[in-house]
């Protein structure tokens, strides 16, 4: 099969996608290459990723300046603050990975498909507060322009490269189930920082740590294939499968169960949405059945994770819901983060419930109005965190 080179920009290249993304790009050299590298506040890791990639342009999301920057490294334009993750999307890219965490992802990927970029899309938030606004400026760039990375959303957009036309029954999203999966709705809600951040299967970011021990990392899920594969909730079923290893699976009319299996590791669908349709090694451990043994599959319990109703319930209202949902929630992990040990886990769920009653109702007929309920779920749950 033929592979032309894909040029790619990178947002978020410090975190833990984006450092596994410049990972397999290395392995690839003649494959890719990256036009731009963004983060957060990581500058010695990101000084260390523009000395080995050599980028066009690399930006700061803090406001640094020139002066701050190595000499060696400025050969490449360097941008700081808000502006870097849209400047990043203008260089020579054919595809923009969006791997920032949280609702400036919206940004990256609105800024990305205005010029006409594809996107691969690692930042569920994005998809889950701008839904609507996302995936119609997707669908203005062309077929498969928003490449899902998400492992059990690019299970499924692998799962269906065999659909054909065929119409899908059933989706079955899989879930590791967190590290309180066994435990009891008391103890769930009375958990520590320290506790949440213990995941049994994927090593991740801490804000996606705390949403798998919450389920709302199912939650906006669930929200997320809703968009990315045009379905109703109701075909959407979660399923708590601890071994991590179906990341997820189609149905179709005829019964057929269709499933994409792996070794839990993010190196697979990072390097599949950046090769697509081509599949290249990607340096990790292949999946041996012989050596799987058991594999189980659970109910998810409501009572104990009402994050997942609570993403059914928000679909259901429309509007701006979903993006009260995804900001509340971003809030409330932060407060829970910070909180040292003295914010108990279960207060994630009362202060995204709060601001649902008090702002669910806001419309999202465009951007500006899902900027506006995102910003106004923030000062409600700021004030619910006192
Ligand atoms: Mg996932």
């Amino acid at each position: 099969m033929a592979h032309s080179l894909r040029r790619i920009a990178v947002l978020g290249s410090t975190g833990s996608i984006g450092t596994q993304a410049l990972q397999v790009a290395a392995m690839h050299p003649d494959l890719f290459q990256i036009t731009a590298l963004t983060a957060h506040t990581n500058k010695e890791k990101l000084f260390e990723q523009v000395r080995a990639f050599r980028p066009q342009m690399a930006g700061l999301a803090m406001p640094l300046s020139l002066s701050d920057i190595p000499e060696d490294l400025r050969f490449c334009h360097w941008s700081f603050g808000e502006k870097a993750l849209t400047l990043a999307t203008q260089t020579d890219c054919d595809d923009v990975l969006v791997s920032v965490v949280g609702m400036v992802g919206l940004t990256g990927v609105m800024a990305a498909f205005e010029k006409g970029k594809r996107v691969l899309l690692a930042n569920k938030e994005a998809l889950v507060a701008g839904g609507s606004l996302v995936t119609e400026a997707a669908a203005k760039v062309g077929k498969n322009a928003l490449l899902p990375v998400d492992s059990e959303h690019s299970a499924i957009f692998q799962c269906l490269q065999a659909a054909g036309d065929n119409e899908t029954d059933a989706i079955y999203l899989t879930c590791s189930g967190g590290p309180f999966r066994d435990w009891s709705r008391q103890r769930i809600y009375a958990a520590t920082r320290k506790q949440a951040l213990r995941h049994p299967t994927w090593a991740m970011g801490q804000k996606i740590t705390i949403d798998s021990a919450t389920l709302f990392n199912k939650a906006l899920e669930i929200i997320e294939a809703k968009w990315l594969f045009h379905v109703k909730h109701q075909k959407i079923h979660v399923v708590i499968h601890p071994q991590c290893i179906l990341h997820s699976a189609i149905r179709f009319m005829d019964g057929a169960v269709l499933a994409q299996l792996g070794t839990p590791d993010m190196r697979l669908p990072i390097l599949y949405a950046m090769s697509y349709p081509n599949r290249l090694p990607t340096g990790g451990e292949k999946l041996d059945l012989l050596s799987v043994g058991t594999l189980s599959f659970e109910h998810p319990d409501p009572l104990r994770f009402p994050s997942l109703r609570m993403a059914r319930e928000v679909l259901d209202a429309g509007g701006a819901a979903a993006c009260v949902l995804n900001a509340a929630n971003e809030a409330a992990v932060c407060g829970f983060l910070q909180s040292g040990s003295s914010m108990p886990l279960g207060k994630i769920y009362g202060i995204v419930e709060e601001c649902l009653a008090q702002a669910g109702h806001l419309p999202a007929a465009d951007l500006s109005d899902v900027l506006y309920a995102d910003r106004r779920t923030r000062e409600i749950a700021a004030a619910l965190l006192g």
